[in-house]
């Protein structure tokens, strides 16, 4: 008989609380200039939190040269300080294995710069557009696939022409959906974020406007009543977030996800599968349960991109089947992203099933089922119509 392992954890969002960070007033965790402005940038601040491994120790020494450190306080009070293998501490504390380079890693590895008509505005897809406008981040996460623009670490520089992005889409009416990235979007002022938006608003062609941001994990605080609402005034608006554990999901983080959804901003979340942190199909079933009760639809589960230093990050695409294997039909529908690997050097996004189709003929599909069962759909034929007439 199929059992079900009992979900112990989907209605637990606990509280990432002044009291991991030591002398601080509620009021000051609150807000999030404070949160900003307490960022884990260096070494020496690292270190007097945290007892680092000779790995991590080496790894941020040489962090400043490729993509900068940086840990809110609110994020870095998730970490669990006696596992060096706690999966919010691999997400943002940098390794010694990201300054090894596999064979086949890229730092440009979605081939963006080459798809850019305009600084900042990439454009692949018929019908849609990638912004970029801003190039930093709450924290950095060490698997990051702009690791070459993004902090102001690394050697490139992003460039940005905002008035040039505009007039190119005034150009070019076949671009109805605009994605607003970086960095984070959501670190800019509520003026600099509504004058963005209004420009976009005045052109008549652009229907969709979405904002990817993993701010309301990294900084919640920032997810203010003031910015709630200038964000309502461009409907509509929808946001993709981004996390990958369940423990990032604290009371904090779910009341700011409730506020944006109050504000009727559909909300989406991008994970990204990486070794030692969620690849386990209980791990992420944990997390979409949990991003289901805060009203945000798992989106996408990307396959981790070949971005230089990662293969310690990164997992199998078979690995990730069978993880998908393990949700899809065993779970909500709602709560199983589309799991995808962004083509390397250009492809975009491709989804990588796992299939559930065995065979196709003229006359029939084979088909199987989340049990593994098989199915047969006969399809519809000239010879079957006929038939029928017959
Ligand atoms: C991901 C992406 C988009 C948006 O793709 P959707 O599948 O519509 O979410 C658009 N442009 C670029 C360059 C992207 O990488
Ligand atoms: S928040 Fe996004 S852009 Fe910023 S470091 Fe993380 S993955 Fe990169």
């Amino acid at each position: 008989m199929y059992f079900q392992k009992p979900n112990l954890r989907a209605n637990d969002f606990p509280s990432s609380s002044p009291s991991t960070w030591g002398t601080v007033s509620p009021e000051n965790w609150g807000d999030w200039t404070w949160q900003l402005r307490n960022r884990i940038q260096t070494l020496e601040q690292l270190e007097s939190r945290l007892e680092l491994t000779g790995e991590e120790r080496a790894g941020t020494i040489l962090a400043g040269k490729k993509l900068a450190l940086g840990i809110t306080p609110h994020f870095f009070g998730l970490i669990d300080r006696n596992d060096p293998n706690c999966p919010i501490r691999r997400q943002v504390v940098p390794r010694i294995e990201e300054s090894y380079t596999a064979p086949d890693e890229m730092l440009d590895p979605c081939g963006e710069d080459s798809n850019m008509p305009v600084p900042g505005l990439v454009h692949r897809y018929p019908d849609r557009a990638l912004l970029l406008v801003t190039d930093r981040c709450a924290s950095y996460c060490r698997y990051c696939t702009r690791s070459r623009v993004v902090s102001g670490a690394g050697e490139q520089e992003l460039t940005m022409d905002m008035e040039g992005a505009f007039s190119y889409l005034e150009k070019h009416p076949e671009v109805r959906d605009v994605l607003l990235s970086g960095g984070d979007p959501l670190l800019l002022s509520d003026a600099k974020l509504n004058a963005i938006l209004t420009r976009l608003r005045q052109i008549p062609s652009l229907e969709f406007i979405r904002i990817g941001t993993r701010i309301p994990i990294f900084l919640p605080q920032r997810i203010t009543r003031e910015l709630v609402t200038m964000l309502k005034q461009h409907h509509p608006i929808w946001m993709s977030v981004h996390s990958n554990h369940p423990k990032e999901l604290t009371h904090e983080v779910r009341s700011a996800l409730e506020r944006l959804a109050d504000a009727g901003i559909p909300l989406g979340n991008q994970s990204v599968l990486l070794k030692g942190v969620n690849d386990r199909s209980d791990v992420l079933k944990e997390l979409f349960h949990k991003l289901l009760l805060c009203r945000v639809r798992p989106y996408y589960l990307y396959q981790c991109d070949l971005i230089t230093g990662s293969a310690h990050l990164r997992t199998t695409i078979r690995e990730g089947q069978e993880i998908m294997e393990q949700l899809r039909g065993h779970t909500t529908g709602y709560a199983v992203p589309t799991y995808v690997v962004d083509g390397p050097g250009g492809g975009g996004k491709i989804p990588i099933g796992p299939s559930y189709i065995v065979g196709m003929a003229d006359d029939r599909v084979i088909l199987k089922n989340y049990k593994g069962d098989v199915y047969e759909y006969p399809e519809i034929s000239q010879t079957r119509l006929a038939g029928l007439r017959g």
